[in-house]
């Protein structure tokens, strides 16, 4: 399978690193990187219906609904970026947005190419989600621990202040890991099922690169 060119979903419990690990292959890849949490965090900031309707499940740490979610990401993939291809990362996230998916692909006479799942222990995750910080100006994501910035608050790549997101917090970041085992970890076993997942079990992030590269070539 060659990496362009091809549509991908990135599974995993949040704090799995896809939004992390999207980026980098952006930078080698010309892929689109369509991430629903980044799209409702904008709606959310814009305060729009859609904002409006997803902020507080946001902020508890739930899902927003399927319809919602999928019409978003219909109306995304349409876009003339994703013609050479497309991470989705953090979609879908419940059996009935896979069914969505799916629809939406075969409406627009395409097809899904693999799903990536990225498969890390509970204890990490609840250590990288507390400890995430992200960039007010830019996309970047940075740890505490993990992945520092070079001066404390401020973003390596463009300067700007570093902040946490409300739903990283402790109470919140649980609350999100029961819902993916609830609601998202039976995809695991849907796309099993399809024949499309690959598990990726490495947490270091060159090694996780090369597993892809190479799962991808
Ligand atoms: P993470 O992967 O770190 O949990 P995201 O940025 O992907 O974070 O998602 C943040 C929040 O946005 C989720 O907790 C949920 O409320 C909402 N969200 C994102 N994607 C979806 C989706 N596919 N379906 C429902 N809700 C979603
Ligand atoms: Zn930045």
């Amino acid at each position: 399978m060659q990496l362009t060119k091809k549509n991908l979903v990135f599974l995993g419990a949040p704090g799995a690193g896809k939004g992390t690990i999207s980026k980098r292959l952006l930078e080698k890849y010309p892929l689109a990187h369509i991430s629903t949490g980044d799209i409702l965090r904008a709606e959310v900031a814009a305060g729009t219906p859609a904002g409006r309707e997803a902020e507080t499940l946001m902020k508890a740490g739930k899902l927003v609904s399927d319809e919602l979610v999928a019409g978003m990401v219909r109306r995304r993939i349409a876009e003339p970026d994703c013609d050479n291809g497309f991470i989705l990362d953090g979609f879908p996230r419940t059996i009935r947005q896979a069914e969505l998916l799916d629809e939406a692909l075969t409406g627009a006479g395409r097809t899904l190419d693999g799903v990536i799942y990225f498969k890390v222990d509970d204890e990490l995750l609840l250590k990288r989600l507390t400890a995430r910080l992200n960039c007010r100006g830019c996309d970047a994501i940075y740890n505490r621990i993990f992945m520092p910035p070079r001066t404390e608050g401020v973003c390596d790549k463009c300067g700007s202040p570093l902040y946490q997101r409300p739903d990283d917090s402790l109470e919140t970041a649980q609350s999100r890991l029961k819902v993916f085992y609830a609601q998202t970890s039976p995809l695991i076993e849907y796309y099993t099922t399809s024949g499309q997942l690959h598990t990726i079990t490495a947490t270091d992030q060159d090694e996780i690169m090369r597993e892809l590269v190479a799962l991808l070539a």
